[in-house]
């Protein structure tokens, strides 16, 4: 088995998700792909995070047509501060994965502070770091220990975020097409982003 995990606060799950994660899957020939929707990201304002359950929600619906996509719900039972080499290290543990059968994907933006992540070496060593460039990414703003140890994949560059999604509609402009429609329709309906 080759596995993928793909971690994130998913606030709301978006096509550049949603794009990155199905052209890995299969460039790299991936048995199934995890999205990991974080309970308590270690560096977000845990306050200003939609609640788990609307962003679990979002991503059932947003992966629901694809039978190659998974949600781990395991940050989200595990409780506390959701620090991805404890993901890594109990994925392996429960599954017998080796070091080579287990990739973890991520985006550029998330490099530069990758260092400050709880034990960066293990994560380097536990697994395969496969990096998805984004916009703006200086590959001499990375320490070099680092760069060594990761791969970047070769992915549509897609300059969209959720952070922008959100800000758009609070400021009441559209978007449709950022985030599939049933997402779109979730967000709606529940007020989210106000
Ligand atoms: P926010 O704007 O709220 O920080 P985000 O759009 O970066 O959110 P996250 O849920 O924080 O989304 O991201 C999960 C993972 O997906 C991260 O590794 C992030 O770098 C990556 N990612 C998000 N959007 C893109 C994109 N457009 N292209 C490549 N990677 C992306």
């Amino acid at each position: 088995m080759k596995i993928c995990l793909f971690g994130g606060t998913f606030d709301p799950p978006h096509i550049g998700h949603l794009l990155i994660a199905q052209t890995i899957f299969e460039s790299e020939h991936f048995d199934k792909l995890f999205f990991i929707p974080a309970l308590n990201p270690p560096h977000k304002d845990s306050d200003a995070i939609t609640p788990i359950e609307h962003r679990v929600n979002m991503l059932e619906l947003a992966i629901k047509d694809n039978p190659h996509f998974e949600i781990s719900d395991l940050e989200v039972k595990r409780g506390g501060v959701s620090y991805t080499i404890d993901t890594i290290q109990s994925i392996k543990k429960e599954n017998g994965f080796g070091s080579d059968d287990l990739y973890f994907l991520l985006g550029s933006d998330t490099l530069k502070s990758f260092h400050k992540w709880k034990e960066p070496e293990s994560i380097l060593d536990e697994c395969q770091v496969i990096v998805a460039v984004r916009p703006g990414f200086r590959p001499s703003d990375i320490p070099a220990w680092i760069l060594s140890q990761i791969r970047f994949a070769n992915l549509p560059r897609i300059e969209i975020s959720a952070t922008t999604i959100r800000e758009r509609w609070r400021t009441d402009k559209t978007i449709r097409y950022m985030v599939t429609q049933p997402v779109w329709e979730y967000i709606n309906k529940k007020n989210l982003y106000l």
